[in-house]
């Protein structure tokens, strides 16, 4: 099968999984949010006791028996598999997002991921985002997007989402943990956060969310029309 597959990829905050979501479900394709596995793999090391700065400990937890799967419920909802666990309400805390920030700059567990992600895009049309989507997972992706806001814009974002969850963040705590999220993400070694060449650079800052997702939709036609 010919598939198509558009790769976002930005920061935190830039609103890559709600815009690639709607985008998806407009499309017909499926929605890969690759965060949502490392969050995984975060939650798995956590329940481990082991602490943020000992990669060391988790490389043995790298086996086939660290299950993780995707799966989609009746609205093209995507859930994340833990071992066969619905973990999908338990890793979008701030906890876990800082989890998944340390565990993601490890180059084994980027390794662990791969195939799986690089498979859905074989079998499906699939709009995925990330960090590295478009620069190491798809470098061959037929879209290939950069999603941005200003770090301000990204933390009021953020800060909405966590207090319609109940979390209780100030928004200079949600804004400190972004930036220092972003800076691990930029500065790691393994498939730093950073634009592909060759994809279309998209801020949000001054876009409202169904302006940005008309964005990403006239992106995606335009390449399509492209390649035709
Ligand atoms: O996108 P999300 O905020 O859910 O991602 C959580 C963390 O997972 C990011 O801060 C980043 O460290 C890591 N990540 C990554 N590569 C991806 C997706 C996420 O390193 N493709």
């Amino acid at each position: 099968m010919n598939t198509i597959a558009v790769a976002i990829d930005g920061p935190s905050g830039a609103g890559k999984s709600t815009i690639a979501r709607a985008a998806a479900k407009s499309l017909g394709f499926v929605y890969v949010d690759t965060g949502a596995m490392y969050r995984t793999i975060g939650l798995a090391v956590s329940r481990q006791g082991i602490a943020i700065g000992e990669p060391e400990k988790v490389l043995p937890m790298l086996t086939d028996s660290l299950r993780i799967e995707l799966s989609y419920d009746a609205e093209g909802v995507q859930h994340v598999l833990l071992c066969g666990e619905d973990v999908s309400p338990l890793i979008r805390t701030p906890e876990m997002s800082m989890y998944a920030s340390f565990v993601s700059a490890i180059p084994e567990v980027r390794a662990f991921l791969l195939e799986a992600q690089r498979s859905m895009a074989r079998t499906h049309n699939v709009i995925m985002d990330g960090r590295d989507i478009g620069t190491v997972i798809l470098p061959d992706a037929r879209v290939k997007i950069f999603l941005t806001a200003s770090a301000q814009a990204r933390a009021q974002r953020r800060l909405i989402e966590l207090r319609e969850k109940g979390e209780d963040v100030t928004f200079d705590e949600v804004l400190s943990d972004m930036e220092q999220r972003d800076r691990q993400d930029a500065e790691r070694a393994a498939a730093p956060l950073r634009q592909a060449e060759d994809a279309v650079l998209l801020d949000t800052s001054e876009l409202t969310l169904e302006q940005s997702i008309d964005a990403v939709l006239a992106l995606i036609r335009t390449a399509g029309e492209e390649k035709k």
